[in-house]
């Protein structure tokens, strides 16, 4: 998904671009994600990361009907907000705080009352305490997203080549390409995208500081009588899509393995149903994992190698990948032809994040 958002970013402003794609890989987290676009639920008291994922998520305003026009791709853009139940006082306090902080930053931000909760979304736990409900918060559909990013950028001249990348080439301090295991490319610039598996690759002066977490999600028949919603308590959420309640998720370190689990899948079940308690009757229909690209600060990876010239880092999204892909593309496309962009990307510049940096 990153670097699909990031070729057709590239493509668009002229480059030649060619992108390294496998295939569909066991765990690859876009095909697995559940698409909210939570920007001000997500990014907690990190100030800087809650203005970036409301800059990524208004991005998707212009995005969605320009990947319509030029792919003829619907990605599913619904923003009707998201809200994060309270389930007793200690959160209740919390999460009025933030309500309080985002109106500050001169967000859409309210906060619900249970009655409120209860009247726009019948079906919801009697226990609820009250909710911040962020209007402008949504979701896509990540595969179309994912699907439409690669056709325009297809649209526009780039190619996929269906290879691994091995390592990439380096010399006197300039990327010169990459090697596949059958072959070399020889480029002035690489983007290292390659979500939860970009530390795996060769060569590289400082692999990422970027680990796998599992999260695993179970789908599940949408409740008759509740209208459409995304409902979020914790880490655990409720997304309504196609007729089925979309129900995420688990934070596991479990390396590599994005194997879907029985204590995984009861723990989901357990936070769906707090939220909406209609669900306990409803059959699980399917369950899939896959594997976040996490840092240590939730901070994504994007810009400059420190050292070699013409090698980029888009990675490291996290929770956010899908919220914060459109909008990384345009980073990486402004840097490419710019050499600069008007986000400051500082406080995620990879000399901050990588291991020996
Ligand atoms: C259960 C779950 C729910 C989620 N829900 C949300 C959500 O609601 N909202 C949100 O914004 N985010 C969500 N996320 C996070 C989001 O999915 C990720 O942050 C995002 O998908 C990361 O995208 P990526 O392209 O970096 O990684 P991936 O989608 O994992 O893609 C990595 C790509 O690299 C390729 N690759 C790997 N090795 C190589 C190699 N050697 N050479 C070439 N290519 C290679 C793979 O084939 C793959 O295409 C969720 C994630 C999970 C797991």
């Amino acid at each position: 998904m990153v670097g699909a958002a990031c070729a057709r970013a590239a493509a668009l402003r002229g480059l030649r671009v060619s992108v390294f794609e496998p295939g569909p890989i066991p765990g690859a987290a876009s095909a697995a994600s559940g698409g909210m676009l939570a920007a001000q639920i997500e990014p907690g008291d990190d100030e800087w990361l809650l203005a970036l994922s409301v800059r990524g998520r208004d991005l998707y305003e212009a995005l969605a009907p320009a990947l319509k026009d030029a792919t003829g791709i619907d990605i599913g853009f619904w923003r009707e907000g998201i809200a994060s139940v309270a389930f007793d006082n200690a959160s209740a306090n919390r999460l009025r705080v933030v309500v309080a902080q985002e109106r500050q930053a001169g967000l859409r931000c309210d906060w619900l009352e249970p009655d409120d909760v209860h009247e726009r979304w019948p079906g919801t736990a009697p226990e609820c305490w009250g909710a911040l409900f962020a209007p402008e918060d949504g979701a896509v559909d990540p595969e179309a997203l994912t699907r439409a990013l690669l056709a325009d950028a297809r649209r526009q001249g780039a190619t996929v080549v269906h290879a691994s990348v091995e390592r990439v080439n380096v010399e006197e301090g300039r990327i010169t390409g990459v090697a596949t295991v059958a072959d070399t490319a020889a480029a002035p610039h690489v983007i290292l995208a390659a979500g939860a598996w970009s530390p795996r690759i060769a060569g590289l002066p400082r692999p990422p500081t970027v680990e796998p977490v599992r999260g695993q999600l179970v789908m599940i028949p949408w409740p008759t009588g509740t209208p459409p919603a995304i409902l979020y308590a914790e880490h655990g959420y409720i997304l309504a899509r196609g007729g089925k309640a979309i129900c995420g998720s688990t934070m596991e370190h479990v390396g590599f393995d994005a194997r879907v689990t029985k204590e995984g899948q009861a723990e989901i079940l357990e936070r769906a149903v707090r939220l909406l308690p209609a669900l306990a009757s409803l059959p699980v229909e399917q369950t899939w994992a896959g594997l976040r690209p996490m840092t240590s600060d939730w901070r994504p990876i994007v810009g400059p190698d420190p050292e070699v010239e013409g090698l980029w880092y888009a990675t490291g999204h996290g929770r956010n990948g899908i919220l914060l892909a459109g909008l990384t593309g345009e980073i990486i496309g402004d840097l490419l032809t710019k050499g600069d962009t008007d986000i400051d990307i500082s406080p995620m510049r990879p000399r901050q994040l990588m291991a020996d940096g």
